[in-house]
């Protein structure tokens, strides 16, 4: 199914996966892959990695996987800084083959020490030429909080919106921690011509290291409330992860109260926390009113 068929009558809460690293076998990813459908999300988005790790076989299988023992809409995530277009075109006739017909397009970021392929340079020529092949639902990532090469928000949002004219039918954010941030952005792109649905993603944070590791990738600000909430308790491993959760579905009722598009969980492959978050708000989410 297409993705962006799903948003015209519900709000739409999907979820976002990893594959295991290359040393580590597939199967390793199973349980969770079957513990995360059982939770019926609208779909599971399988990342890739940018530098052609090998991981990106492994997205494929997993998005298979999803959608042929689970019936689960799978979206594969495809980045094209390290990537030729001979090699793109393998790729996508390999989700052709395989009936996968959702793609998140990215740039992806540079790898240390190796040359970008420089057959695409911005995510916006990947989107355009996926495009061109036809068949494909697409979607682009955007940053509410700007992306950290962007010179400011306004100049980035005007190359979003490039994304959005070249193909991009839907779009994911950067994970945030404030939902005004997300308010905010939504009504600069609407008033940049931006009129497609934006699902806000939403990381629960459940312990210290990966706070820090997501601050220093992505640079989300993280305001008094959180950050009190992580020195209050940092050397109490379940009382964090609760805590976390916990803000995690506070940002999610005040989003869909508000309104949103769709929520974009940011699982981190851990189904206890996508369980406990979906759970609490299953009865919100069907208490929507269907427009
Ligand atoms: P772009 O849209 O190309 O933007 C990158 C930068 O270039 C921005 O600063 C933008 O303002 C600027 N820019 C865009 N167009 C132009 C132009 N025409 N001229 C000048 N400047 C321009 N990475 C992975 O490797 N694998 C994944 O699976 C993955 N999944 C992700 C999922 C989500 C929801 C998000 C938000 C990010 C994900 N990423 C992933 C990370 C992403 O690849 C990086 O953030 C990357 O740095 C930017 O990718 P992009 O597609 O947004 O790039």
């Amino acid at each position: 199914m297409k993705i962006t068929s799903m948003f015209s009558n519900h709000t739409v809460f999907s979820f976002e996966i990893f594959p295991p690293k290359k040393t580590s076998p597939i199967e390793t990813v199973y349980d969770t892959l079957e513990a995360l459908q059982d939770l019926k999300p609208d779909f599971i988005s399988v990342t890739f990695g940018a530098g052609g790790s090998g991981n990106g076989e492994n997205t494929l299988a997993i998005a298979r996987r999803l959608k042929e023992r689970y019936g689960v809409t799978p979206m594969a995530h495809l980045p094209c800084i390290h990537y030729t277009k001979d090699q793109i075109d393998r790729i996508l006739e390999q989700f052709r083959e395989n009936g996968i017909e959702n793609i998140l397009a990215l740039r992806g970021d540079r790898v240390e020490g190796m040359q970008p392929a420089e057959d695409f340079i911005h995510a916006s020529e990947l989107i355009a030429y996926i495009r061109d092949k036809g068949g494909f639902d697409i979607a682009a990532a955007c940053y509410p909080e700007c992306h950290p090469e962007a010179p400011n928000l306004d100049t980035d949002i005007r190359y979003l919106k490039e994304k959005v004219d070249a193909g991009a039918n839907h779009l994911i954010t950067q994970l945030f921690f404030d939902n005004d941030t997300f308010y905010d952005f939504r009504y600069r792109t609407a008033r940049a011509g931006i009129n497609v649905p934006i699902e806000a993603g939403i990381m629960p944070v459940t312990n210290r290291k990966q706070i820090e590791r997501m601050v220093t990738m992505c640079g989300a600000s993280l305001p008094r409330k959180f950050t009190k909430m992580v020195q209050r308790f940092e050397d109490s491993p379940e009382a964090l992860r609760d805590a976390g959760i916990a803000y995690a579905i506070d940002q999610i009722v005040d989003l869909i109260t508000d309104g949103v598009d769709g929520i974009h969980l940011y699982t981190m492959n851990n189904p206890y926390v996508a369980r406990k978050i979906s759970e609490a708000v299953s009865g919100i989410l069907k208490a929507v009113p269907v427009c």
